[in-house]
């Protein structure tokens, strides 16, 4: 219920900043010369447009109390989601400009004998945010590897946003009165300081606070757990769940960082260590990390993220995982297990191959130690397997949950496909939908 009211009230708040800027225009725009009510219209495009593509960078930068109420993967698809909005306002905006009978060659082209600085900003502004989209949506078409196309975002939403304040500073008309202004250098201080605070500031914090890696260790699966310890400082306090941003080089302004979910149990004493457990899945993951050498430094940014058995409470807990997928839930089971808690927890785990079950001899190891009940789920069984064949279903829930499943709390987390089954099995089997939580590795 708390959450709920926390989620409601951060969208109240999102919704006022994303039309702040606009009502302030009408209310206390200058009366004289007021344009055509089409122009009028294609400004107010202009001004949500805008206010969303700055706050875009608000959604994506790990703002705690937003988290918490929507959840970390929930706030990505909204910004992608926003994304997509945000463009349409924008071109709305020429688009109603060259209706109206601005000539609309002047506006596209900065070359064009009949632009000028404000012409040529407006231009830089729409191309850097087509682009944004264009290469956001069709990434994996465009062949963009992750951390390249990471930059080029970065970049070009800068200069989205840098371009379209130039543009209505040089237009002046709604930056003359004092109130119009307040609301613009605020809107830009926000954002200039978001920038500051991810790219340098936070950078700076983390120099202080570097980890060191005390084992590589091979998993099954094709996945290496990096077992790392805190130098110089106590490490973080972290709920079973939730992740850490990882970077890897010699200082933490390195471009490059990957999320990944803390796979050790939580509840450490200072100074202790934690691991990350990382699947083979591309460049980073499957050249990178295997050459990871003991002794090497690491830069966390963590913890993140609300998925966790901490966060949710129920007689028992029914863990659904396929892949590395299980790194969120196998911390929480440990976590459970450490702290003697003898609620029942069943594990569905969804694998391809019996050799390839990430954790599969430490998750046997733990049922000695606590209530858990793990049902492995093959898709490419060996000869000879009894267990559960193909994928975790409905049908495999309904034989393995216990009669009052309906009070469990449910956490999963894996590939999109098992996800959006769960999505429709768990309603179908009546589980309340408030006690369900996901969490998907793919936000981008
Ligand atoms: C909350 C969360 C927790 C995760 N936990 C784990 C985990 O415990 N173990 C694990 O193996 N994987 C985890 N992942 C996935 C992991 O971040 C990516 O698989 C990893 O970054 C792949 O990088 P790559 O360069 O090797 O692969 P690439 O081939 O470059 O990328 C494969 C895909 O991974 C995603 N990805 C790549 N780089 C990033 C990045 N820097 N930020 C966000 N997404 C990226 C993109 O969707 C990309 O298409 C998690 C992801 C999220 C969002």
């Amino acid at each position: 219920m708390r959450i709920m009211l926390r989620g409601i009230l951060w969208f109240g708040f999102y919704l006022f900043l994303v039309v702040l800027p606009l009502v302030t225009a009408l209310v206390f725009r200058p009366a004289r010369n007021s344009p055509s009510l089409l122009v009028e219209i294609a400004v107010a495009a202009g001004f949500v447009g805008f206010a969303l593509m700055a706050l875009e960078f608000a959604l994506i930068s790990r703002v705690k109390g937003a988290a918490g109420a929507f959840g970390e993967d929930s706030l990505q698809l909204f910004h992608n989601l926003m994304g997509v909005v945000a463009l349409g306002f924008i071109l709305a905006h020429p688009l109603l400009l060259f209706v109206h009978g601005y000539p609309l060659g002047c506006w596209l082209n900065p070359w064009a004998a009949c632009a000028n600085q404000t012409t040529a900003t407006a231009a830089l502004a729409l191309y850097a945010v087509l682009l944004l989209v264009v290469t956001s949506l069709w990434r994996k078409k465009l062949r963009l590897k992750y951390e390249t196309w990471q930059i080029i975002h970065g970049v070009l939403a800068l200069v989205a946003v840098l371009g379209a304040l130039v543009h209505f500073f040089t237009i002046g008309r709604y930056t003359t009165t004092n109130a119009l202004r307040i609301v613009w250098v605020v809107y830009s201080t926000v954002f200039v300081y978001l920038i500051v605070w991810n790219r340098l500031l936070k950078p700076i914090v983390h120099w202080r606070r570097p980890w060191q890696v005390v084992e590589n260790r091979v998993e099954r699966g094709d996945s290496r757990t990096l077992v790392i310890k805190p130098v110089g400082h106590v490490g973080f306090d972290f709920e079973p769940g939730q992740f850490a941003w990882i970077k890897m080089g010699r200082t933490p302004f390195t471009i490059g960082q990957h999320p990944i979910s803390i796979s050790s149990a939580a509840d450490v004493p200072p100074g202790g260590e934690v691991a990350f457990t990382i699947k083979n899945l591309g460049d980073w993951s499957g050249q990178r990390v295997p050459a990871v050498q003991p002794g090497e430094t690491m830069w966390l940014d963590g913890p993140h993220g609300v998925f966790s058995s901490d966060r949710k409470q129920g007689m028992g807990y029914v863990l659904i995982g396929g892949g590395v997928g299980i790194t969120p839930l196998y911390s929480m089971a440990q976590t459970i297990a450490a702290r003697g808690d003898v609620r029942p927890v069943y594990l569905f785990y969804g694998s391809r191959y019996w050799d390839d079950v990430t954790f599969r001899e430490e998750l046997e190891a733990l049922q000695e130690r606590m209530n858990l009940h793990v049902i492995h789920v093959l898709s490419a069984p060996h000869e000879g397997w009894t267990g559960e064949v193909g994928y975790v279903s409905q049908e495999v829930l309904s034989r393995h949950l216990p009669a009052q499943y309906k009070r469990f709390v449910y956490l999963i987390c894996g590939p999109d496909p098992l996800m959006d089954a769960m999505e429709e099995a768990l309603p179908a089997l009546g589980v309340p939908p408030d006690h369900v939580h996901t969490e998907r590795f793919n936000m981008a």
